[in-house]
């Protein structure tokens, strides 16, 4: 089995040991990834530190222009890294799968390249010349999950090099080997150690993730995962005093008013909730409807879904893939099976084969249900009934929560206002899920702190300096 190399200073590198990395769709392992320890990440860390003189002394025009080159010659292995993610993920090839998240990141690439955060001037008069400076801050820690590697991993490292900082990123076990392979196309065109990647299974006493963020030559890093892991990054964090962005989880609600119409709404509410099978940060993972059309929303809704074909995400008609890995499979059946006994199931319900897991919508939940209350990241969408909106938006704002959220309504003006009292980052009207690089994306309550995306992302790599004259 082919030992991929994680890759520092712009060369291959092995571990003493490696770890598999399995295909969900079929549990065969596709490849292995270094194991690697203390030494290996101080490597990196260092090569990145040696290389962040010349590359944060580049001009504007230096360090856009590379992004360009960097986006480019990305774009030009934008298929292989759609059939990696698809092979170790198991999102399907098609439909919002790899090639689209291939497209995501390079959309992403292509307008963090073309951003700028000029010299602002505060003040120019008789009492003098005041200058506000953006600065890269040095070695940037990158830290991604498994839910859309190759993507997460761009909106962490474009940002990053265009503002002039060095990386290093650790992906997650479950799906190294796209990140791998983006790092190295990178080296193609960067200097050497401007991008490391290192790679580690969260096996054993030594955790990759937690000695970054311990890391004192690691400036900042930037986390994308889980808020229990998350809280984890800022302790470990907290000794060397790092910037932090945590994007963490999230159990978004959607409100569904009464003047929607279910039959217009049943796709962008499909797609809302099982966007990569649920395993993504911001899709819907409550449902909240209005009794006048619960009824119809629900069947609507089942109606779309089981025209939804499931499968190997490989094979061309493929919309749905398995679940990623055995953890979250898990998650997932114990909360359907605590759900069927509270609630109706109107479709799915039963785990298949592997690690397959049929789009599953079960309507009677109310808060308080775990399948409401926890955040599933899978194909399960509870749905609740409500009668009147102060209702809806008291259990929609009751979570520890708040990434995303979305209100569905043929009134605009009346959705705004409801989606301007919803207690979330980013709230969507009659979409969801619906991220773009020139907005500023990110978590409030527990979900995390720092937004990417746009200039307010961009600033969160820099620290300000300003000049008086
Ligand atoms: P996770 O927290 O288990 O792992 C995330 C990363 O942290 C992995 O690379 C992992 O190896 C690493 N890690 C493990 N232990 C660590 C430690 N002690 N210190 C530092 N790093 C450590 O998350 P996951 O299961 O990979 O991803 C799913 C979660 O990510 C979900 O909760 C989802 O909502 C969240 N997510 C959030 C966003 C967002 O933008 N807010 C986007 C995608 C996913």
């Amino acid at each position: 089995m082919t030992v991929h190399s994680a890759i520092i200073d712009g060369k291959p590198v092995v571990a003493q040991s490696s770890f598999g990395v399995v295909n969900p769709a079929n549990g065969i392992e596709i490849g292995r990834a270094p194991a690697m320890g203390e030494e290996d990440l101080a490597r990196a860390i260092a090569a990145a530190k040696a290389a962040f003189p010349a590359w944060s002394a580049k001009s504007d025009d230096a360090l856009q222009a590379a992004c360009i080159a960097v986006t480019e010659h990305i774009k030009a292995s934008a298929e292989e890294l759609a059939r990696l993610i698809t092979l170790e993920q198991g999102k399907p090839l098609n439909g919002m799968g790899s090639r689209w998240e291939m497209g995501g990141a390079l959309a992403w690439a292509g307008h963090t390249a073309g951003l700028s955060l000029p010299v602002k001037v505060l003040q120019d008069n008789q009492h003098g010349l005041v200058e506000l400076h953006r600065k890269p801050l040095g070695v940037v820690g990158s830290i991604t999950p498994w839910n859309f590697p190759v993507m997460i991993g761009i909106w962490h490292i474009m940002p990053a090099l265009r503002t002039g900082n060095t990386v290093v990123i650790k992906p997650s076990p479950l799906t190294p080997l796209s990140t791998i392979r983006l790092v190295e196309i990178m080296n193609e065109v960067l200097p050497p150690g401007v991008v490391n990647v290192v790679t580690g299974d969260d096996s054993g006493q030594f955790n990759l993730g937690a000695a970054m963020a311990a890391h004192p030559d690691v400036k900042k890093v930037v986390f994308t995962g889980s808020c229990a892991t998350g809280q984890k990054v800022m302790r470990s964090a907290a000794e060397t005093i790092k910037h932090l962005t945590l994007e963490l989880g999230g159990n978004d609600a959607a409100i569904v008013l009464p003047d929607a119409n279910p039959a217009e709404i049943a796709e962008g509410l499909f797609w809302g909730a099982f966007i990569n099978n649920g395993q993504t940060c911001a899709a819907i993972k409550r449902l909240y409807v209005h009794e006048s059309i619960h009824d119809a929303v629900c069947d609507e809704l089942v109606e779309f879904a089981r025209g939804i074909p499931v499968g190997d995400g490989a094979l061309e008609p493929t919309l749905l893939g398995p679940i990623q890995n055995p953890m979250q499979f898990a998650k997932v059946s114990r909360l359907v099976a605590d759900a069927k006994a509270r609630g109706k199931v109107l479709l799915g319900g039963e785990p298949a084969e592997g690690l397959f897991f049929p789009p599953t919508i079960i309507a009677g939940l109310s808060n308080g249900d775990p399948l409401v209350d926890e955040e599933q990241f899978g194909p399960a969408l509870p749905i609740i009934k409500y009668s009147n909106v102060e209702d809806a938006l008291r259990m929609a704002n009751d979570s520890e929560f708040g990434l995303g959220g979305s209100v569905w309504s043929s009134d605009i003006a009346a959705a705004r206002k409801v989606a301007a009292r919803m207690e979330c980052g980013s709230v969507w009207i009659n979409k969801h899920a619906a991220i773009q690089p020139n907005a500023p994306f990110g978590g409030v309550k527990g979900s995390g702190f720092g937004v990417e995306f746009a200039d307010e992302g961009m600033k969160e790599y820099t620290d300000i300096q300003v000049i008086f004259s």
